[in-house]
């Protein structure tokens, strides 16, 4: 394979991925030609994002419409204490250079809805939804399949996590196929007072790096037929197989689903919609401050 020719640094510092023979320096190419966009830069997009750009991925995008806050550190690690206030795409911008300085990074401060998630997941070679509720599960899942750009899923709340791939092919199931609609219990579970444990979203975020590396070489069996499920109170990893749903809305021969559908959020403080379909703060930041405090952190 011809392309990018690597400096003398640039072998030593890709040398450990190189030494696989999965990789070598063809993979690592390969990984410095691809784009991959991560949405969200919690508590599952802060390992992905770090371990997406410590392997050498050349173009990294972030999509969040957050700022840091105080509760954010107990599991989003790519922020520090003097981050706090800051636009999340910012900081970890600034931890993606601070590791690897050639590292392309895209910023997009947003939040995503119906109007602009389409427009920001084309195109890309690999999208990570590390976001932290269903209704951007499902925005992100049919966005990706309309636009056909692989996507590694995962979700996490209290000790639990879940993870699985999507490649947008026929044969292959979609999230849909799984999940066909949002149900009340995923908005009370997503939304409740549940907490998270920052070290189970690490190992879930860490993962998603691990699947995206994969689709983007296209190496190993990844869970585009199987979901992960981590329960790490229990200390229990369960892996179920996924098939194609014939019915299914999205994916079926007889699918309905021609556009993405956007659920409404109805239970969590945050952002609102603005005239150009990204987030705009609902409140000053002490005032949501306030209200997660009283109402719970949310759990990504
Ligand atoms: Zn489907």
């Amino acid at each position: 394979m011809t392309g990018h020719e690597f400096t003398d640094d640039e072998l030593e510092r890709w040398s450990r991925n190189i030494l696989l023979p999965e990789v070598g320096v063809d993979g690592q190419r390969k990984l410095a030609a691809a784009r991959a966009l991560v949405v969200g830069a919690g508590g599952l997009g802060s390992p992905a994002i770090l371990y997406l750009a410590a392997a050498g991925v050349g173009t990294l995008g972030i999509a969040d419409g957050d700022r840091v806050e105080l509760s954010n550190l107990n599991r989003q690690v790519l922020h520090g204490a003097a981050d706090v206030g800051r636009p999340k795409v910012e900081s970890a911008r600034d931890a993606v250079l601070a590791r690897s300085p050639a590292c392309r990074v895209v910023t997009i401060f947003c939040r995503l809805t119906a109007r602009n998630v389409r427009q920001t997941v084309r195109g890309w070679d690999v999208v990570l939804d590390a976001t932290d509720n269903f209704p951007a599960r499902f925005l992100i899942s049919d966005a990706c399949w309309l636009e056909r750009v692989p996507l590694v899923s995962a979700g996490v709340v209290g000790f639990q996590g879940q993870l699985l791939t999507v490649l947008p092919q026929a044969g292959s199931p979609c999230y849909r196929c799984l999940l066909p609609e949002p149900s009340a219990d995923q908005y009370a579970a997503t939304c409740g007072q549940a907490g998270v444990l920052g070290a189970a979203a690490g190992v879930l975020g860490a993962m998603q790096a691990v699947e995206a590396i994969k689709v983007l070489l296209g190496i190993g069996h990844g869970f585009e037929r199987r979901l992960l499920v981590y329960d790490a109170l229990a200390g229990k990893v369960r892996i179920a197989n996924r098939v194609k749903d014939p019915a299914c809305a999205l994916c079926g021969p007889k699918a309905t689903i021609a556009d993405v559908v956007e659920y409404r959020l109805t239970c969590c403080p945050g952002g609102v919609a603005g005239p150009d379909g990204c987030c705009m703060p609902a409140a000053p930041l002490k005032r949501q401050a306030k209200s997660v405090r009283r109402r719970g952190a949310k759990g990504r």
